[in-house]
């Protein structure tokens, strides 16, 4: 041997949870970066995951104009006027998932509500949520986590507290009554830390609005590796419902049945947006729930549980096998 030699390459292990018990489902190559990615699925915890982890570089401008692996993206759109966007759908689903489960929980809290957005992006739903004057019946304190250019435009221009990656693992613990991750946690080449670092901010009874992709849905299966949703240079950690709730309950959270509605609608617009006639069909389809129940199902939407901290908020707190929030 000598100083030269290289050291011989790690075996991955799982991202989620740590097992070395991986089955190789696959290589493709990403769109942009021509790299041979590989998805390995974890046999203990069912996390599909994608190797190597290209960075957060391809984070850039392009990427935010929709010119990078994702051409559904457009900051520069909700930045400006989110309801320009389609965006507002979702924005509305997820409130109503929230504020029915304050006012189950909390019906007489007086206290203001700590809302974080984890990965705010662009700003459109912490705008949306600044609209309202209560939520509730309480006043909202707002933050927003995330790094780059429209972060530091949310905090100069806007007002906002946006903290970055530092300032949010300085936060102390339980100080948030809502935690919203909206399409982040697939971004994140380590989603265990980031599910800590949730479930340690959140307070007893509080809630986690998390929504990612289903591998598990039909349209997932069909594709395997090749769907869509399996761009490896920016989706590399792919769950299914019972990974997301097995990663919860490591992490001291109760998964949290949902059903979405307008989340689903705006998943189909979203990605009908260089298609204009198909999406005003589609718009106008998405007003039969029959039609939003049969796409929820093929793309497993609702299937994804959010979760809640254990633990006595201002009234009880709701435990698995309670009735689904909508
Ligand atoms: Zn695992």
């Amino acid at each position: 041997m000598t100083a030269s030699a290289r050291p011989a390459p790690t075996a991955p292990v799982c991202r989620a949870c740590g097992s070395p018990d991986l089955v190789l489902r696959g290589k493709k190559s990403g769109e942009f970066i021509r790299t041979e990615f590989a998805f390995h699925r974890c046999r203990a915890c069912e996390l599909l995951f994608v190797e190597p982890f290209s960075g957060f570089e391809i984070y850039n401008d392009a990427y935010y104009r929709g010119a990078g692996p994702d051409p559904f993206v457009d900051y520069e759109t909700e930045y400006r006027d989110y309801r320009r966007t389609d965006r507002a759908l979702e924005f509305a689903d997820l409130a109503r998932l929230a504020e029915a489960h304050l006012v189950a929980s909390a019906p007489s809290s007086p206290a203001p509500l700590a809302w974080l957005d984890f990965g705010c992006g662009a700003g459109g739903f912490l705008k949306f949520l600044r609209e309202r004057a209560t939520f509730a019946g309480r006043p909202l304190a707002l933050t927003g986590h995330d790094v780059g250019s429209y972060a530091e435009l949310l905090r100069s221009t806007d007002g906002f507290r946006i903290l970055d990656f530092a300032a949010i693992t300085r936060e102390p613990s339980a100080q948030f009554d809502v935690i919203s991750l909206i399409e982040v946690i697939e971004h994140l080449p380590e989603p265990a830390a980031t599910i800590a670092l949730v479930s340690r901010l959140l307070k007893p009874g509080g809630l986690l609005l998390l929504t990612t992709g289903n591998l598990d849905s039909p349209v997932a299966r069909r594709h395997g590796i090749h769907y869509r949703y399996c761009a490896p240079e920016i989706h590399v950690s792919l769950f299914n419902p019972r990974c997301l709730a097995r990663l919860y309950a490591a992490h001291g959270l109760t998964p949290l049945p949902v059903r979405y509605d307008g989340t689903v609608v705006f998943k189909v617009v979203k990605s009908l947006r260089h298609r204009p006639v198909l999406r005003a069909v589609a718009r106008l389809a998405l007003h039969f729930p029959p039609f939003v129940r049969l796409v929820d199902h093929l793309y497993g939407v609702s299937a994804m549980p959010c979760a809640v901290k254990p633990g006595r908020a201002d009234g009880p707190t709701p435990s698995p096998g309670r009735p689904v929030l909508h």
